[in-house]
């Protein structure tokens, strides 16, 4: 099978080791790619993400035979609509049902029709109602923008007055309406679910870390690592949030007309009522992929293939009992103004360790020098018997690497340790 490979992260590399594996992958390509994915499929250049039409007629020239999205934005942008409209068949969702993640206002609106458990919610195009609100209500409290905004539209407010200045900002930015949420008390994880159409199949379970810093301190970033499984999700509490959540919003998609294929990834709250949902993604998690991936014992590609075909009740998931734990190697200064363009050496090294594997996000080769080239550089991952025996091989990777302008968590899977 001929397979175009969109994206050019740690959550694409690992998707390209893991799908070279498969028995039936044929010409193998990847839009942009990266120097590690670059091991596995050929590096296309030239063509934007953004070009669908261009994008398409590539994959016709190219007889591809699936396109594998990587990230949410061609998802939002109905990349895969124009694909099924020339008969090439994606895995992920169409622009319609992608709104579960590019639109915030869509999702709640979706929860409430058909009660599924989230924070309760309350919409406001005028900046002096919700101010009224917050104000009746209290803090903590959750302000958000609608659309997507790179983790950047959300403030939990501790107080009343940091609400209010969180509502400001929405309409200053040219927000619509805000949404104001109310806070939620708990702990997250991350539920993954292959989806085609009523189907639901669980595909793994993970907890990141979205501080820059040890003690989950400092600015908020992309996610500085993760580890699955997340044992704080029992399977008592998966098989509730599948039952509650994820089955429930299969099924309202479905009966609009709508149906989403693809992996559908919730972000759950676990409240001292049971899961409740903060927020869908459309895609899968970038570091979280990265720890799905070396625990996943199925074909990959036969496995995507059934989801971009519905025929997912026909393929066989499997995983391993192994832990992994992914440690990101990020530029001094992410997820503020960095450098980029140094030297980053040993990762031959550290993935030379038994059951290591080091993933490339923003990296550039020159000549045979491999430089850093973005905030998150590098996913060091490893598994092991437990989390610890993972996250202590991780780390024993981690420190293998030579590169001075490069930092990395000391911390990563204390939650699930301590
Ligand atoms: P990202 O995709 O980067 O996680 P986002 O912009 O899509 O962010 P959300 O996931 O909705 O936004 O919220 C970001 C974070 O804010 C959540 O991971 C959670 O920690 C916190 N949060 C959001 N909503 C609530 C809520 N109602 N109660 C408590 N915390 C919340």
């Amino acid at each position: 099978m001929n397979v175009l490979l969109l994206g050019s992260g740690g959550r694409e590399h690992a998707l390209a080791w893991k799908l070279a594996q498969s028995p039936d992958m044929g010409q193998f390509y990847a839009l942009p790619g990266n120097p590690g994915i670059s091991d596995f499929a050929e590096a296309i250049e030239g063509i934007a993400l953004s070009a669908h039409d261009t994008l398409v007629r590539w994959c016709k020239d190219h007889a591809i035979e699936l396109v594998i999205v990587g990230p949410e934005a061609p998802l939002v942008a109905g990349l895969v609509d124009r694909l099924a409209e020339a008969g090439i068949a994606a895995f992920g969702p169409t622009a319609a049902a992608a709104r579960l993640e590019g639109s915030k206002l869509f999702t709640k609106e979706l929860c409430r029709a058909n009660g599924i458990p989230t924070a309760a919610f309350a919409r406001f195009t005028k900046a002096e109602a919700a101010w009224a609100y917050v104000t009746a209500e209290g803090a903590p409290i959750v302000i958000k923008a609608d659309g997507l905004m790179a983790g950047k539209g959300v403030v939990v407010a501790q107080t009343v007055e940091e609400a209010i200045s969180a509502i400001d900002q929405v309409f200053a930015a040219g927000g619509q309406e805000v949404l104001i949420e109310e806070f939620m008390e708990g702990e997250e994880a991350s539920l993954f679910c292959l989806v085609d159409g009523e189907t639901v199949v669980p595909f793994g379970s993970a907890q990141d870390h979205k501080r820059a810093f040890d003690g989950d301190l400092g600015p908020n970033t992309g996610g500085m690592g993760a580890y699955s499984p997340a044992p704080v999700l029992t399977p008592e509490l998966e098989k509730r949030a599948i039952d509650e959540i994820v089955i429930p919003t299969a099924k309202a998609m479905a009966a609009a007309g709508t149906p989403y294929r693809g992996v559908l990834y919730a972000g759950l709250m676990l409240t001292s009522t049971g899961p409740k949902l903060v927020e869908y993604n459309c895609r899968f998690g970038d570091p979280e992929c990265q720890v799905l991936m070396p625990r996943y014992t199925g074909d990959l590609l036969e496995t995507l293939n059934a989801v971009a075909h519905g025929r997912l009740s026909q393929v066989k998931v499997s995983w391993s009992d192994d832990a992994a734990i992914t440690v990101v190697y990020a530029s001094r200064g992410y997820p503020g103004a960095h450098q980029t363009g140094s030297e980053i050496k040993g990762i031959e090294a550290a993935a030379a360790l038994p059951d290591v594997l080091v993933f490339q996000a923003g990296t550039k080769k020159n000549g045979a020098r491999l430089l850093s080239n973005g905030g998150r550089v590098l996913n060091v991952t490893a598994t092991g018997k437990t989390l610890k025996d993972a996250r202590d091989r991780a780390y024993e990777a981690a420190g293998l690497i030579d590169w001075p302008d490069g930092f990395h968590r000391n911390d990563i899977g204390w939650r699930a340790l301590r």
